[in-house]
């Protein structure tokens, strides 16, 4: 099966309402209808509703940074997966390195919130990967299996169609520092070598594994000719149009 490249731009929280519409806008008129890709954008909460609209058919997916994983009650501050469901979202961003390091987000949630957001067919689209001393003491497979292996407690061999996995080295994350192609490819393998043990072969070469860590124009190319990334998390650089295209038209290949 050739999957298409999957390319994904985390806005954080950045723009205002009008940027993000104008450029959901612009996004969906100079994208190519035959475009290699899939591609899609995660805004703040505020410009869900809003950028759903504007991309309401165009197949460009739209994800929400974080959810919670009840589906309503006394969070105050908080939304839910129903919620994002409810105003046209496909994917949600589950388990950033910003929300587990910032926001000291346990592995036990991120699993509850994944499980949150599959009982409403939202896609997840989770990260993992590992702190830069975890690295520099030869700790990546160690965490990344760990984080592996409790996010994905009790998820079935038939939901993983839905899920996405993104590696993104927390040293990488806007710092400019990218991982080398070789050294994301090699833990790609490894996450796919995880997942032939939990599920099967066929699962783990079905779904689709992004890469993410200072990702630009410059190095996407790189990137997405490693055997084993298929897609692209992208930070600083999707909030411009014009790099965030750059690199989707690098990833297709043309
Ligand atoms: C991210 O936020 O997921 C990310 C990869 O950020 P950046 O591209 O800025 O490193």
């Amino acid at each position: 099966m050739v999957k298409k490249p999957f390319i994904v731009g985390n806005w954080k929280m950045n723009l205002t309402l009008s940027e993000g519409v104008e450029f959901a806008k612009s996004l969906k008129s100079k994208l190519n209808r035959k475009n290699e890709t899939i591609c899609g954008i995660c805004p703040p909460f505020v410009f869900l509703r809003d950028i759903c609209s504007v991309l309401e058919s165009s197949g460009i997916c739209i994800a929400a940074q974080n959810i919670h994983s009840d589906k309503n009650g006394a969070y105050t501050g908080e939304v839910s997966a129903p919620m994002i469901k409810e105003i046209g979202c496909t994917h949600v961003l589950i388990g950033h390195s910003e929300r587990r390091h910032i926001f000291g987000e346990t592995d036990s949630f991120i699993n509850a919130k994944i499980k949150a957001a599959l009982s409403v067919n939202l896609k997840p689209i989770l990260c993992v990967g590992e702190k830069l001393n975890e690295r520099e003491e030869g700790r990546t497979e160690y965490v990344i299996k760990n984080q592996l292996k409790e996010d994905l407690k009790g998820i079935s061999a038939d939901q993983t169609k839905e899920l996405v996995i993104a590696y993104e080295p927390v040293w990488a994350i806007g710092t400019g520092r990218t991982a080398l192609p070789e050294q994301a490819n090699e833990v790609h393998l490894f996450i796919r070598d995880f997942l032939t043990n939990e599920y099967s072969r066929d699962i783990a070469s079905s779904m689709c594994i992004q890469y993410g860590g200072s990702v630009k124009p410059e190095n996407a190319r790189e990137l997405m000719a490693q055997p084993a990334i298929d897609g692209l998390l992208v930070g600083g650089a999707s909030i411009k149009l014009e790099s965030f295209l750059k690199i989707i038209e690098a990833a297709s290949g043309n």
